[in-house]
């Protein structure tokens, strides 16, 4: 097997217009492995001029792209998919040492971002319209056409993932993109819109502006040329976007936090519980949105789930992602920096800590899996995001609790219900503020389902047919049948 420094170049430029261009301003940044700390590559640091000529580009590009017969746009989409599944080796090797991921999960991110590709682009060809039945002397019928500028800004925990989760829909809908990646983790991104290329997809339907987010991400979301911006990333930064979306009057998709909650009931299959549990806290080491931040079980089993917890937090073996270890880094320094503050501010809330809570003694930003018990709904590390492999577990006494302490965070992402009793899973449900319930297991959702937040965590869907709606505006045509020519309409 390759390594991933066979795959990796010295410096990457912008990917602008179907060709590499240096940023304007001449300026580069080092991305870093997260294990080792040492710099992967020098990428281009792009600020607004770039980001000018990108969307000039996806401007210029559109027209072309959006009068592309929908079948032979489906089959270059569908193209990309299988470019992805042929490329999978490199493209894991990559996200996994720029973004410290176990390689095993980054083989699974790209196969899911292949899917993508591959599930949007069968839909290219059947975005239909409607004929609307308003009387005997009218033809009144719907068209679903483009925006047109698809701005699309990721986050650096899933970054080949996200990319396709974007862009697969927005191509197949006519869309021209102009895409940037998080600064911390670029490489994955780079290439796929090398791959689009290779595709056949046209020059300057899809762009990468690399750069910082007070940067290239500031300059992309307020550009005047941008018809509509997906986001996903932190609620401050969805914000900071949805106002500058504001001033230009486009709509936004926004894929924001979560501080999800595993409610358990003493009727659970407990091992399976925790089971489920410890894989979504420390998948990516806790670096998911949806991951299970906070278990709010009933206090008659809540002594046995912890102690299967911990001996599953226990178990994972930490290391370099390419050695595909258990859990690996934390994905940048600031991060580390970020989940130890939230672990030492836990053990001040008076949070029992029982199992982990150390930053490991060792180059790279790692830390254990950590436990915390004894957690009130009202201490930070129960209502704020830690991004990170620590769980907090609060006992409740009954279902009412349970119900009304899972839905006490301003998030609304995911929630899971762990119970034998079928009628309650639906009961809680239905009550749990969030986009997306699993019933007996967690990441239950796929490609094929909608998904995205109630509350903080979020505006529109991503995936399934329904991510589609944030691609397509619908124009409706009103024509005359009846043989007149308008002079008995009053007012005429
Ligand atoms: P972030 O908001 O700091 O950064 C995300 C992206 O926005 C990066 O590309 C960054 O460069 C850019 N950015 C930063 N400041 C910007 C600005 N002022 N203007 C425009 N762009 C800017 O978030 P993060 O720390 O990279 O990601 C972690 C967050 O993302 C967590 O809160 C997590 O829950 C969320 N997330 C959500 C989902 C989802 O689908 N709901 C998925 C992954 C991550």
């Amino acid at each position: 097997m390759r390594t991933a420094d066979e795959y990796i170049r010295d410096t990457y430029d912008l990917y602008v217009g179907g060709r590499w261009t240096s940023a304007a301003a001449g300026k580069r940044f080092a991305t870093v492995d997260p294990a080792t700390k040492e710099p992967l590559a020098e990428v281009a640091a792009g600020k607004a001029p770039d980001v000018d000529r990108a969307v000039a580009a996806a401007r210029e590009a559109f027209p072309g792209w959006r009068d592309t017969p929908p079948d032979e746009r489906g089959r270059i989409v569908h193209r990309i998919g299988q470019l992805v599944r042929e490329y999978r080796d490199e493209l894991a090797a990559v996200e996994s040492v720029d973004q410290g991921k176990p390689r095993s999960q980054a083989e699974s991110d790209i196969e899911g971002a292949a899917r993508y590709f591959e599930y949007y682009a069968g839909a290219a060809d059947k975005l239909e319209g409607t004929t609307v039945p308003v009387g005997p002397d009218q033809l009144d019928y719907t068209v679903r056409e483009p925006y047109g500028v698809s701005a699309q800004i990721t986050p650096w925990n899933f970054p080949a993932n996200l990319f396709a989760r974007g862009v697969a829909p927005a191509l197949v809908a006519g869309n021209a993109t102009v895409v940037k990646p998080a600064e911390q983790t670029p490489l994955s991104t780079l290439r796929l819109a090398e791959l689009c290329a290779e595709a056949g997809v046209p020059d300057g339907v899809v762009n990468v502006v690399t750069g910082f987010g007070d940067e290239a991400g500031a300059a992309l979301s307020s550009h005047p040329g941008v018809d509509t911006i997906t986001f996903t990333g932190s609620v401050p930064t969805g914000q900071a976007i949805m106002k500058r979306a504001a001033d230009n009057v486009v709509p936004v998709t926004l894929e924001l936090g979560g501080k999800n909650p595993a409610v358990v009931f003493p009727d659970a299959d407990l091992d399976a519980a925790a089971n489920w549990i410890a894989r979504a806290i420390f998948t990516n080491a806790g670096q998911v949105c949806s991951a299970a931040d906070r278990v709010v079980v009933h206090e008659g089993v809540h002594d046995e789930l912890v102690e299967r917890l911990v001996d599953r937090a226990e178990r994972y073996d930490l290391g370099q992602g390419t050695d595909d270890p258990g859990m690996g880094p934390l994905a940048s320094a600031d991060q580390l920096e970020r989940v130890t503050r939230y672990i030492d501010l836990g053990r001040e809330e008076g949070a029992t800590l029982a199992t982990g809570g150390r930053a490991l003694d060792r180059e790279g930003y790692f830390v254990e899996p950590t436990v915390f018990t004894g957690v009130d709904t009202d201490m930070r590390i129960a209502q704020e995001e830690i991004f990170g492999p620590v769980l907090a577990v609060i006992p409740v006494a009954d279902e009412a609790e349970a119900l009304a302490v899972a839905n006490d965070v301003e998030y609304g992402l995911v929630g899971g219900v762990f119970t034998a009793d079928v009628t309650r899973a639906h009961r809680f449900a239905r009550r749990l503020e969030a986009g997306n319930v699993y019933v007996n297991k967690w990441f239950g959702d796929t490609n094929q389902t909608p998904f995205g937040g109630y509350k903080r965590s979020g505006i529109g869907r991503e995936k399934g047919l329904e991510a589609l709606d944030s691609y397509l505006q619908t124009k409706n045509v009103a024509v005359n049948l009846a043989d007149d020519d308008g002079t008995d309409l009053p007012g005429a």
